[in-house]
């Protein structure tokens, strides 16, 4: 049997949606995005979105307006994909990194308040596989401090914890919208904000530093463009909008599909004491971006190749960032410096999960996990 390990959910709509936008005229920057970021804010109870073309980008673009640059510090978790701390490299600023929580995974937010100095310019949690950080907490102690939180929310697009959506109490939340991701368009990404200001910075940013899109232009009388500032090549586009606007309709169903894949994974490692899954602290609802269990570390590596071998496709999310070369080699981190993060990064496996993965795929893996994975 052979299950892969991810498989885009494209459905005959989205297909029907692209159709229509490649049919339009317009593939840029267009009314689709608008539509989009219109519909995405309003999933989130949020004011404003602005799409981007990837989550890096967005949270690359916060940093921008929050004014971090060289010799400032940026406050992250070391367990997540390169691109949270990578952002922070691109704005000028250095990453501080700060342990996470051994249930979860996430920023250990008690910890933060040591790792503050005067160059700390901001804070990125990272709402990792999909369970939110403690916002309330985290913007408590962001407030005593003066410093804005920009949410790395590439997981948790669908999570809420204590009531609170990613966006709701910080200064801004980014999304990603990878193949990998829970919605996708191939590649994408949006910011979502509360002050309209900042939203027009952003949206200014995302293209050149032009104060006109092309859309104002051809709509109302020619003028002069304008470009107030150096900005990037950022921009969302039309086709990437309306595979987004098409999925966004079914987003909470997909969740759902996940949400039991979930339980049938639990369900079937619950009696096996080599395997550990990650918690799901009470009041979080979580958006189940990616399914992984801990195995014994002296045993993991050898584990993926043997679920290779019978057919399952596996990842590592994540290797600890600070142990990549690049980081180890300008910071001069060495294993030991965040235990906890080493601890999962060392024993984790990411299996196959998405709405499309049938029961008896599921019951395959789980019968090859838990015939191989023993104490
Ligand atoms: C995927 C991901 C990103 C980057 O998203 P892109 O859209 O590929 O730039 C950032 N942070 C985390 C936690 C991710 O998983």
């Amino acid at each position: 049997m052979k299950v892969e390990f991810f498989l885009p959910n494209i459905t005959t709509d989205d297909k029907k949606s692209v159709l229509k936008v490649l049919d339009s005229g317009f593939l840029s920057t267009w009314n689709t995005v608008k539509r989009f970021e219109d519909d995405l804010a309003k999933y989130l109870r949020a004011e404003y979105a602005v799409g981007t073309m990837s989550c890096t980008a967005a949270l690359h673009l916060c940093l921008l307006t929050v004014g971090v640059g060289r010799g400032d510090e940026v406050i992250t978790t070391p367990l997540s994909f390169v691109a949270t701390a990578n952002a922070i490299e691109l704005a000028g600023a250095k990453p501080v990194f700060v342990d996470v929580e051994k249930d979860t995974g996430i920023i250990d937010v008690s910890k933060i308040e040591k790792a503050i100095t005067k160059k700390t310019k901001a804070i990125i949690p990272v709402h990792l596989y999909g369970h939110m950080c403690d916002m309330k907490a985290l913007s408590k102690l962001a407030k005593r401090f003066k410093l804005p939180i920009i949410e790395d929310s590439a997981h948790a697009i669908e999570a809420e914890r204590d009531g609170i959506k990613p966006g709701e109490l910080s200064y801004a939340a980014c999304f990603s919208f990878h193949s990998l991701k829970n919605i996708t368009s191939g590649e994408g990404g949006a910011i979502v904000v509360h002050d309209e200001e900042l939203a027009r910075r952003l949206k200014i940013l995302r293209l050149h530093g032009l104060v006109r899109t092309a859309s104002d232009q051809y709509k109302k009388v020619y003028r002069h463009n304008e470009m107030e500032c150096l900005g990037w090549k950022y921009n969302m586009n039309e086709i990437q909008a309306a595979l987004l606007v098409s999925q966004l309709k079914r987003i909470d169903k997909q969740w759902g599909k996940r949400h039991q894949l979930v339980a049938n994974y639990d369900k079937g490692f619950r009696n096996n004491p080599a395997i550990a899954t990650m918690k799901t602290l009470s009041g979080t609802k979580h958006a189940h971006h990616l399914y992984t269990i801990l195995v014994p570390s002296d045993q993991r590596d050898e584990l993926l190749q043997e679920f290779q071998q019978r057919g399952i496709g596996v990842a590592i999310n994540y290797t600890t960032i600070p142990l990549m070369k690049y980081y180890r080699e300008k910071y001069g981190y060495k294993m030991g410096d965040f235990p906890v993060a080493e601890y999962i990064g060392s024993r984790t496996i990411t299996l196959p999960f998405y709405p499309r993965l049938t029961k008896k795929e599921q019951d395959y893996v789980i019968k090859v996990v838990n015939e191989l994975v023993k104490v």
